[in-house]
């Protein structure tokens, strides 16, 4: 009993570390992008596209306690979009809740995507920020990890990103960012750039377990939008 509540106490010790270091980066990215946009990016500034993916009738991948992949996905988009206001930063979901679909015979996950593309490519200066958890048939493999489509811009932020997850919240996940596969609708068929973040494995239960825990979806929505501040002022420069 004492050993638990030692690992416990451990457990929240490195939880809100993991949480401070990731506003460290949040509030540094913001501080410079204030100063950029005073300057001169106002009159174009960028709109984060979030996207939770999946949803409705497509669940994603069912984790071994039946979350949903879907519902995951959702929550981490939530607090993102609200720390996306809470930093001045313009926003908009692809969906914001899991009734949009309601009927089955007519869902198609292509239209789907589809439509999901074009609330991307409909504003100018987009980014696309994708949200998924991973499954694998065996239990071990764990890690978050950073697809992007391939452009300059796309694989800045993606490695961006994924150096920001690793140091911040998994620094033993040995995960690169990698191309997104052509067959990926999102990563292929958005004007601007384009990442899609496999935030964990729901086939491993350790993950699974954090990423249902709201504290840690937090620390990953925070991540994510730190990442989005810190790449906005080199989409001029590259
Ligand atoms: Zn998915």
């Amino acid at each position: 009993m004492f050993y638990v509540i030692r690992l416990k106490k451990l457990g929240s010790v490195a939880g809100w570390f993991c949480f401070a270091l990731a506003a460290f980066i949040l509030l540094r990215a913001v501080s410079t992008l204030r100063v950029l946009q005073a300057a001169e990016l106002l009159a174009d500034a960028p709109v984060l596209v979030i996207d939770a993916g999946h949803g409705g009738f497509d669940g994603g991948a069912i984790a071994v306690n039946g979350v949903r992949e879907s519902d995951i996905n959702l929550a981490i988009a939530q607090k993102m979009e609200l720390l996306a206001a809470f930093c001045g930063q313009r926003s908009v979901m692809t969906r914001n809740d899991d009734s949009r679909r309601t009927d089955f015979l007519a869902y198609s996950e292509h239209e789907d995507l589809v439509y999901r593309a074009e609330v991307a490519n409909q504003l100018s200066n987009a980014v696309l920020v994708s949200i998924h958890q991973n499954f694998f048939p065996t239990t071990q493999p764990w890690g978050a990890q950073v697809l992007y489509a391939d452009d300059p811009l796309s694989i800045k932020l993606g490695k961006l990103t994924q150096e920001n997850l690793v140091s911040c919240l998994q620094p033993e996940n040995r995960r690169l960012a990698e191309p997104a596969l052509k067959t990926l609708y999102l990563t292929s068929h958005t004007n601007g750039p384009a990442i899609l973040v496999e935030c964990g494995f729901l086939s491993n239960y350790n993950e699974m377990e954090k990423l249902m825990q709201d504290s840690y979806q937090t620390a990953l929505a925070t991540v994510m939008l730190a990442s989005y501040l810190q790449f906005i002022p080199m989409m001029n420069s590259l």
